[in-house]
């Protein structure tokens, strides 16, 4: 469960979040819609506690994984060593992580690359690195910001059933996209910011089609 409650963020003097009330409950998927600039990834930010609510509070019941928009490897470690990288930090034994890392490389169909280094891999490859390294730490709640941004359809495509597997182990998901169809296909739940406002909260199997319900809110 994620409770937030009347969260307000201003950077100089220009709301980025305007008291935003939200509850999300937990094994539930949920899309953070709007345009750009709206307000998606300083709210994501907040959940994590990477920037500091101005007035407000937001609490989260588990544990929470980020999953940055630009990935954020390390580029002069192996995919293998990125994703063990912050358990190693934490004293995980290194025999266990080692399994636990192979397991999760092999079911992100990413096994073949452990020893490569991510400037040698495509967009797709570096966004289940990503995945990889965040799901290592076991988390209760997966932030993802535009988990899509920058890759092409097909991939795009496995971006969704790699999410899809996620569900299913009951993880809280909130991912932050413009893009709408991918929303709307991967989440039970889709809240729409305008402004840093909450404009809109829909689930989007309850309507025909909620892509063009929310496109007209958009502007
Ligand atoms: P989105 O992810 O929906 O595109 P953001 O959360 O990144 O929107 O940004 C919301 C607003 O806050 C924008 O006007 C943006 O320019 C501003 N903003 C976000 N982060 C910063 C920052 N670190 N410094 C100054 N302004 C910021
Ligand atoms: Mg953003």
């Amino acid at each position: 469960m994620i409770t937030i409650k009347k969260a307000s963020k201003s950077f100089d003097d220009h709301g980025a979040l305007n008291e935003i009330d939200l509850e999300i409950s937990s094994g539930d998927s949920i899309g953070l819609a709007g345009a750009s600039g709206s307000g998606k990834s300083t709210l994501l930010r907040c959940i994590q506690g990477l920037e500091v609510l101005d007035s407000g509070t937001i609490s989260c019941a588990g544990r929470t994984g980020f999953m940055f928009q630009d990935f954020q490897l390390f580029p002069h470690m192996t995919v293998g060593e990125n994703v063990m990288y912050a358990p190693k930090r934490r004293k995980t034994p290194l025999a266990h992580l080692e399994i636990k890392a192979n397991e999760l490389l092999h079911h992100l169909g990413i096994a073949q690359f452990k020893d490569r280094y991510p400037a040698s891999l495509s967009g797709g490859q570096k966004q289940r690195v990503a995945l990889a390294r965040t799901l290592i730490s076991n988390p209760d709640i997966l932030l993802c910001d535009e988990p899509t941004s920058g890759l092409d359809i097909a991939t795009t495509g496995d971006v969704i059933s790699l999410l899809k597997s996620i569900q299913n182990r009951k993880t809280t998901i909130v991912i932050a996209s413009h893009d709408l169809d991918f929303l709307a296909q991967i989440t039970h739940r889709i809240i729409l910011l305008k402004n840093g406002t909450i404009v809109s909260d829909i689930e989007p199997r309850k309507l025909s089609n909620p892509v063009e319900y929310l496109r007209k809110l958009y502007e």
